[in-house]
């Protein structure tokens, strides 16, 4: 073979290899998949129906975007996140939070995935506290305690929407009234979540309420990340970094004992970046009790200014994620419960570990712990509290 003749064959067999490499990256970005830094888009909302509920109640889905890659879908059932899409250094643009693809399926069986927590989020001891020397008995849905807002908290409504845009950002704004003597609680509360989506790979939540009578409120997101995209592994190679120097030991159903232990010296001490798996297992009576993570941090300030209190890094594809927030804590659980029965949402199944929850919140039980920060709300004032999701890369 002369040396152009060559020159062609060896041109041509790269060009057909490149172009079988391509065809196989759209295919899978099409289905959904890894693999292909998708075209830049701009600032928008869609909505479309996502099923309705066995009580006849229509669920819309809306999908956020912004301009730099991130795009946010909720559903007006539990004002869940049921996909966060988000690139990594790359620019490889996955989805990074455990959910499910349709309604049945979240109403059905969920571990909470990415749904509004209310009244209350986490546990409230034997589900009673005293207001006004007044004891209200709540629903008890985890053994003898009460749970994430009970049997029918706010991540099993369905919340109204309503969009809101602008040049830098896309906002969905819920409403829901949980009427007095709702899972037990007091008073008629009207509440308002704003998830805003910033250019700046920034999701916003803005939690807002106000009632008629003297209650409790305690709100949060629990969204279980996984920074890979791939549900298949665990969470246990990423990074986490907690700024509190304390943790609240808990007892054998969770709930805290009242003390505040410092994290020095101990598996909980996040506060250089450490990965998860690194102590989970160690020997330790705490770890032991929550099965894993699963306690609430206190966090490192004075006041109720919005300040960083976790990051999570994912080193193989260098996605980051950095929790600010108003809360005096942050619920860090490790997905101990998952264990393999739940479908995921391409194939294979939900197994132990395979999502994170930091659920930013006041501390678990305050109600009937006096030595917290209180949670009560009375009439005439406003409940207000923020956090953000902010991804990025390294
Ligand atoms: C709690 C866990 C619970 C999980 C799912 C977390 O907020 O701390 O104990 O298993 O939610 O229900």
């Amino acid at each position: 073979m002369n040396y152009f003749k060559k020159c062609f064959y060896v041109f041509a067999t790269i060009g057909f290899a490149l172009m079988v490499v391509n065809c196989k990256r759209v295919k899978k970005a099409e289905a959904g998949e890894t693999g292909v830094a998708i075209p830049s888009q701009t600032v928008g909302i869609t909505k479309s129906e996502f099923g309705t509920t066995p009580e006849g109640e229509k669920v819309d889905k809306y999908t956020l975007k912004n301009e730099a890659g991130m795009e946010v879908a909720i559903i007006t059932y539990g004002g869940i996140i049921s996909n966060l899409i988000v690139p990594d250094s790359k620019g490889i643009r996955q989805d990074v939070v455990l959910g499910f693809p349709t309604l049945d399926q979240y109403i059905e069986s969920s571990p909470y995935f990415g749904a509004l927590i209310g009244r209350y989020g986490n546990r409230i001891a034997a589900g009673k506290f005293t207001l006004d020397e007044k004891q209200y008995t709540l629903a008890r849905n985890d053994g003898p305690n009460h749970l994430h807002g009970g049997l029918k908290g706010f991540d099993k409504k369905v919340w109204t929407a309503s969009e809101k845009i602008d040049e830098n950002s896309a906002s969905l704004v819920l409403h829901y009234l949980s009427k007095d003597g709702e899972e037990g609680y007091p008073g008629n509360l009207h509440v308002q979540v704003t998830y805003t989506l910033n250019n700046d790979n920034a999701l916003d939540i803005q939690y807002m309420a106000n009632t008629d009578m003297k209650t409790v409120v305690n709100l949060t997101n629990h969204s279980y990340f996984n920074l890979s995209g791939d549900f298949s592994k665990t969470i246990l190679d990423h990074v986490l970094t907690i700024r509190a120097d304390g943790y609240l030991p808990i007892d054998k159903g969770l709930i805290p004992t009242g003390q505040i232990e410092p994290v020095s010296g101990t598996p909980f001490d996040f506060r250089e970046p450490k990965e998860i798996g690194a102590d989970i297992n160690a020997e330790n009576e705490q770890l032991k009790l929550g099965m894993g993570y699963d306690h609430c941090w206190v966090l490192n300030k004075q006041n109720a200014e919005m300040s960083l209190a976790a990051k999570v890094y994912n080193p193989e594809n260098g996605r980051v994620l950095e929790v600010f927030t108003t809360e005096p804590g942050i619920q860090f659980y490790s997905g101990n419960f998952l264990d393999g029965t739940l479908p995921a949402k391409n194939e294979g199944t939900y197994a132990r570990r395979s999502g994170l929850c930091l659920e930013t919140e006041h501390f678990p039980d305050s109600p009937n712990q006096h030595n917290f920060p209180s949670v009560v709300l009375n009439p005439g004032e406003q409940y207000s509290s923020k956090t953000t999701f902010k991804f990025s890369t390294k």
